[in-house]
């Protein structure tokens, strides 16, 4: 996509060249600087054990999960406010080292529900921190809990937030799982990876299986077998261009320079949307696009929305159609797309429900964005789209 100026690429790429130089100083080489060379031309192949090692060991803590989220989360178990299960927990430290069966594990992954849960109300789930570096998906799940859940649960819902699904991401701010996965593309709902399916969904992760256990389990022990309501809650961020990206073509043995860090290339910044966006799946409308414009009317209060008619925004031939030309803040899907490259909103599959993936813009320039306003617009996402459920779906119960 075209940047709007010289002067906007020239300051992406002084953005670009700061990030390169911290995460040195951290002593972090990037992702896409680790290869694999096969032959002595030169010619790169996948990560193999020894890359992937070498990837996950020169990772380094840089935020606690005990502290940041677990402190929260078990404040509300002793309180008895919510109700409180451990859903699951990844098998290995912060160091990617197993730990020996017996041992208390280092990063649980807990299921917070609204009290007096009751089979006939009407299920909202709430997921974030599947992407653990995109702070915002976290501390906005843990802010909704402690300030709206209380009030939905009394209109007439039945809600579960997992605030954090990636914890050794959240700790080492990384996209991918400690074995270098992104577990984004992990969530297989048949519990299995179909070669050559569209996009390629990786292998299931220990993240993945969590949630999707937890599903099962709430469907055997709760009879949910119908979520109305799922919003993922996600950042798009500027490493997405400067490390993640790249360090994925890297990755996958298909890193050429020029390609990566070219104009549309996953290293290229002009490719980050400079503001607030959803996902909206083709398929949802036009019968929901009450539902999508409900939240980007909520989040614009704000901060501002991606803008319209670029970066692939609304690149949608019916956008128009439904209303969402000139709305800006929606990428428009294929239908059921979240579940053919196995990302966490195609989780909840039903014949009839709400679901959206929200993309909250931390490291706007144009604009200043703090994290609170980022955690804020997470909230205003949940809420907004459980006060548009109550209007179109509950009245009249
Ligand atoms: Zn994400």
């Amino acid at each position: 996509m075209a940047l709007s100026s010289d002067y906007e690429r020239r300051v992406m790429r002084e953005r670009l060249r700061e990030q390169i130089h911290r995460s040195q100083e951290s002593g972090e080489k990037p992702g896409w600087q680790i290869f694999n060379n096969v032959d002595g031309e030169g010619k790169l192949a996948k990560w193999g054990d020894e890359q992937i090692e070498e990837w996950r060991s020169t990772r380094t803590m840089k935020r606690s999960y005990e502290e940041e989220v677990l402190a929260k989360i078990r404040g509300w178990q002793d309180s008895g406010r919510f109700e409180v299960e451990q859903a699951g927990a990844l098998s290995h430290d912060h160091r990617g080292q197993k730990i020996p069966a017996g041992q208390t594990p280092r990063y649980p992954v807990y299921a917070v529900r609204t009290k007096n849960w009751c089979p006939h109300k009407p299920c909202a789930l709430v997921t974030g921190g599947v992407h653990g570096y995109e702070k915002s998906g976290v501390q906005g799940a843990l802010q909704f809990l402690e300030e709206k859940a209380e009030h939905y649960a009394s209109v007439g819902f039945n809600i579960m937030v997992v605030p954090c699904i990636s914890p050794w991401g959240y700790e080492c701010i990384q996209r991918w799982t400690a074995r270098g996965v992104d577990p984004n593309r992990s969530f297989n709902p048949d519990g299995e990876v179909v070669p050559d399916r569209k996009l390629n969904p990786e292998p299931e992760t220990e993240e993945s299986r969590i949630l999707l256990d937890l599903l099962e389990h709430m469907h055997i022990n709760y009879e949910v077998d119908h979520w109305l309501l799922h919003v993922d809650l996600h950042e798009t961020t500027d490493t997405d261009a400067s490390e993640f990206g790249p360090a994925k073509a890297a990755r996958d043995g298909t890193f050429v320079h020029s390609e990566v860090f070219g104009p549309g290339g996953d290293g290229d910044p002009g490719t980050i949307p400079d503001g607030f966006y959803i996902y909206v799946d083709e398929g949802t409308l036009p019968h929901q696009s009450g539902f999508y414009a409900a939240m980007l009317n909520a989040v614009k209060e704000i901060t501002h929305i991606a803008p319209a008619g670029k970066f692939d925004i609304e690149d949608s031939p019916n956008a128009a159609e439904f209303g969402l030309e000139g709305v800006g803040g929606a990428v428009v899907c294929e239908a059921q797309e979240d579940e053919t490259i196995g990302a966490c909103a195609g989780v909840t599959k039903n014949a009839k429900y709400y679901k959206t993936t929200t993309e909250v813009y931390p490291d706007s320039k144009s604009h200043q964005v703090t994290e609170e306003q980022c955690n804020r617009a997470q909230v205003a996402c949940v809420t907004s789209a459980l006060d548009y459920l109550v209007a179109a779906e509950l009245s009249g119960c």
